[in-house]
């Protein structure tokens, strides 16, 4: 079973390759920061649909059963992520000019 760290260490890898595609993508094809996000959700979105219908259609040891609320976790997932960082940015931007 992975531990805490192994979970961070995932997400972190995670992060950084999902960012170094954002960031190739929009070098290389000149399309707005929401068109590829978009296109990047919806592939998501895709991996979902493939490897839930696999689990489906037969057995897997790894014993998952997909359920319509996976969906739901999903999209409050990249919500809440959405959501944290915007937080933390405008948290952590100089306050411009003087009250
Ligand atoms: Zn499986």
């Amino acid at each position: 079973m992975a531990n805490h760290n192994d979970h961070q260490s995932v997400r972190a890898e995670i992060d950084h390759r999902l960012m170094m595609t954002f960031s190739w993508t929009l070098d290389a094809s000149g399309l707005p920061p929401m068109t590829v996000m978009r296109m990047m959700a919806s592939a998501l979105g895709a991996i979902y649909r493939q490897s839930a219908n696999s689990h489906l259609a037969q057995q897997c040891p790894c014993g998952w059963q997909p359920v319509f609320q996976d969906i739901e976790a999903l999209q409050s997932e990249m919500e809440m992520a959405a959501r944290q960082r915007l937080a933390d940015s405008l948290r952590d931007m100089p306050a411009v000019g003087r009250a």
